[in-house]
Parts: C-alpha cells; structure tokens; sequence
C-alpha cells in the first residue's frame, strides 16, 4: 500500500508515520509513504500557499493552483487516478469498516488542509471523497491523515506481528474487544480473572466472548444493531438484559 500525503507540514507526517508499527512496516516495504511539500508549488514569489477568501471573512484559504500541482505531481507518476482523500471537518465520518474498505485500495492520496481550508474549486476537480475523524475542528488535515493511515495500515497484511490481532480488535464485527490481561498474575492486590489461567481454551474463548458482548452493551449499544451473532450471543445478550432491569427495579 502506497500512501502520498499533500501537507504543508511532511515533517509532521513523516515523524509520526515512520516510528513504532507503521515506521517497521515501511522498512519491510510493506507500506510506502510520500510526502509532497504543497508550498514547493507555491505560484508566488513570497513562497505563499494561501490567500483572503472571497467575500471577506476570517481566515486564509489555501490557494487552488499549489495543491493541484502538488496532487498532478504524484498522479502523473501513477498508471491511473489514485484516490484522494480530503481531510475535512465535513466529511463522511472515519471509522473501521472505512479502514477496511481503504486498505484495498493500492494508492491512497491523503490531502491535508490549513487555516480556513483549500478553494472549493479545486476539491471539485481532485477529490474523491471528504473524511471526517470526528466531529471537532483540528487546526490542520495532518493529524486525521495519521490517524487514518495508522488505521489503514494495521488492515494491510504482515503489518501487525500476529495476523490474528486485528480480527479480535475493537469494531471488528461491531463488536468491543474483551479486557486483556498480562504479568504478574496478582497486581497490587488485584487478580487477573481466573479462567484466563485454567488452559482450557473453549472457557477462555467463551468468556471473551461473553465480555466483548457485555462491554459493547454497556459501552457501546448502538453497535449491537450491526453485529453478526449467534443464537448463543442473543441469549447472553437477553440475559443481560434481564438481570440489568431485575437491578434497576430493585433500586
Ligand atoms: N473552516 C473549515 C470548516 O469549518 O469546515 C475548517 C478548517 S480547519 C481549521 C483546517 C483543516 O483542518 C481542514 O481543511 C481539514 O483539512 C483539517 N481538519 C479539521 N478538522 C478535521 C476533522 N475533524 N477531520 C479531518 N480533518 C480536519
């Protein structure tokens, strides 16, 4: 997988891509990342990128014609049009089905806006979809280019050590991970759940099984409309349900 990200700040990109996972990923080849500089095609001789908006108002805008050349630069070396991503407040919102969907993609063009954001223009002519990382305002399009690339990537395959871990995480199947445990076997006083110690591993797989459906009606119900379960799971589920209203009622 090939990311390109369009930033006026590739340091920022680079740093947080190139270490830890990701970073390893990328020494094995497994992933590629390319930053291109948009203020390298600045149109101006003062080097500027961007310019007042139309119509008054607070703020730059970052101009057209720079992230066009900047997007033609990467594109032009490509056998065909990659897809490109705009980082935007006012996207579809990121979530793991998205990542999943992304990391089919061979290429992917990340394009990061700053200050007020980039002409509408030339989003019209590059983009093929906006995305979101939630519903707050960043001060640039760095951050949620990471957070996506760092998602897509676990998805990619030999990216993660241990094949199975993704499978298991959060989201997959809508479902919240079950809690996980590691040495020592009492820490200050508290005990890692017995039955993760029995070696019986039809137990242990219940019980994970059984706490991804709790912590996901607790935590997260919303998510349950979409999951795949069993007859099994329903059961638990009404059994939950049943002894959570025997509370509330003695209460
Ligand atoms: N004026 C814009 C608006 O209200 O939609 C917000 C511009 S924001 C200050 C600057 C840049 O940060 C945006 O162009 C976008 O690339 C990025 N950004 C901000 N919030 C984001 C979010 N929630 N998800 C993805 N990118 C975001």
């Amino acid at each position: 997988m090939n990311f390109h990200v369009l930033t006026l700040f590739p340091d920022m990109i680079r740093d947080g891509f190139e270490t830890s996972i990701t970073g390893k990923a990328v020494e094995k080849g497994l992933l590629t990342l390319e930053t291109v500089n948009i203020r390298d095609f600045s149109v101006n001789k003062h080097n500027r990128v961007d310019d007042y908006p139309y119509g008054g108002g607070a703020g730059m805008v970052m101009q057209a014609e720079p992230v066009c050349l900047a997007y033609e630069s990467v594109a032009s070396r490509l056998p065909k049009k990659p897809k490109v991503l705009y980082m935007s407040p006012q996207g579809r919102r990121f979530d793991q089905a998205m990542a999943q969907e992304l990391a089919e993609e061979e290429e992917l063009v990340l394009l990061c806006g700053h200050y007020e954001g980039i002409d509408e223009r030339v989003l019209e002519e590059i983009v093929d979809e906006e995305v979101s990382i939630g519903d707050y305002v960043l001060t640039g399009g760095e951050l949620a280019a990471l957070v996506i690339m760092d998602a897509v990537s676990r998805m990619v395959g030999g990216v993660l050590h241990n094949e199975e871990s993704a499978q298991f995480d959060s989201f997959h199947d809508n479902l919240l991970e079950y809690p996980q445990y590691s040495r020592p076997e009492v820490w200050r006083g508290k005990a890692v759940p017995p039955i993760l110690l029995s070696g019986h591993h039809a137990n242990v797989e219940k019980w994970r099984r059984e706490q991804s459906l709790l912590r996901t009606r607790m935590r997260r119900p919303d998510l349950l409309e979409g999951a795949a379960l069993t007859k099994q799971d329903r059961r638990f589920l009404r059994e939950l349900d049943q002894s959570l209203s025997g509370k509330d009622e003695e209460t």
